[in-house]
């Protein structure tokens, strides 16, 4: 299996169609570690330098739909219906004026959807078909996946040309993004050959922790360019921002967090051209 990792990881594809939205699973099993708020300041930061973008929210926990400055509560229609079909993403996207991109938002309604597409057809296709429909209106989507390998998770695998790793440089990192890596390598195999590991992304980094700058260096040998170059600070006004309904990118533009964010919305555009 390591080998097929690392088939993978170094697989880059060479159909290029400038003409497509990029589409990015932001992904993680494991709860905490910086999805959503990379999810959002990705979003946000890209805005920022004129790309169009589409932030689609796959967790029932509506993080990144609230902190996008959209209620979750008051949606009249959701990723949850676009994934049952009884609504087209342009129907059930919102605006968001003051984060300057689109959201698909989830909300509590989304936990029922995981055992509801079960026994449908085409059930790990759904999102991937819907987007189809809205390619030429974005530069990117993002999507912020659960914290779990669900068929939630696997409609966002399957939908995207790659996937964002956010993780936390402390112990044992690299054993939990093992079945990432593998579903990753299954879903690339199986289900969607466009699929790439675009890279990880080390997050809330203390440059002060020596067992922080460790896991990072060895992050570095191990996987090589797919680490990201931006580091993405641990910063109280990233944390602060959700609860005013902004990614920090656009809370505080001044803070190293959104400096970082803002610094890896390019490097993003640049790996991808
Ligand atoms: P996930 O989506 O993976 O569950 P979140 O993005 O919600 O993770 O982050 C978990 C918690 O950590 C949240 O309270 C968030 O505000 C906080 N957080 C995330 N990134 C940072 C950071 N760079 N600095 C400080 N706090 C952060
Ligand atoms: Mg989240």
């Amino acid at each position: 299996m390591a080998a097929s990792i690392a088939t993978l990881i170094f697989y880059s594809t060479s159909r290029k169609n400038h003409f497509m939205a990029k589409i990015f699973c932001i992904a993680n099993q494991k709860g905490g570690v910086g999805k959503t708020t990379t999810t959002v300041n990705l979003a946000a930061g890209l805005a920022q330098i004129g790309q169009r973008v589409l932030m689609v929210d796959l967790d029932p926990q509506g993080n990144a739909t609230m902190g996008s400055g959209v209620d979750k509560r008051q949606l009249a229609l959701s990723v949850y219906d676009v994934l049952l079909e009884s609504a087209s993403v342009a129907e059930a996207r919102v605006r968001s004026e003051s984060c300057g991109y689109d959201v698909l938002g989830a909300n509590r309604e989304l936990t029922g959807a995981d055992i509801e597409l079960v026994t449908l057809e085409r059930r790990e296709k759904r999102l991937k078909q819907a987007l189809a429909a809205v390619d030429q209106d974005y530069d990117f989507v993002l999507v912020d996946c659960p914290p779990s390998l669900s068929m939630l998770t696997l409609n966002g695998l399957c939908a995207a040309h790659g996937v964002v790793v956010p993780m936390q440089c402390e112990y044992f990192a690299l054993e939990g993004v093992t079945d990432l890596l593998n579903t990753i390598t299954q879903v690339h195999a199986n289900m969607n050959r466009d699929l790439q590991i675009i890279g990880l992304l080390r997050v809330m980094f203390d440059p002060r922790t020596t067992l922080q700058r460790e896991v990072s260096d060895q992050l570095k040998s191990h996987f090589g360019d797919k680490v990201f170059s931006t580091v993405i600070p641990r910063n109280v006004r990233l944390a602060e921002a959700p609860s005013y309904g902004l990614p920090g990118v656009i809370f505080d533009p001044a803070s190293k967090g959104a400096q970082a964010f803002i610094a890896f919305a390019r490097e993003m555009v640049e790996r991808i051209q």
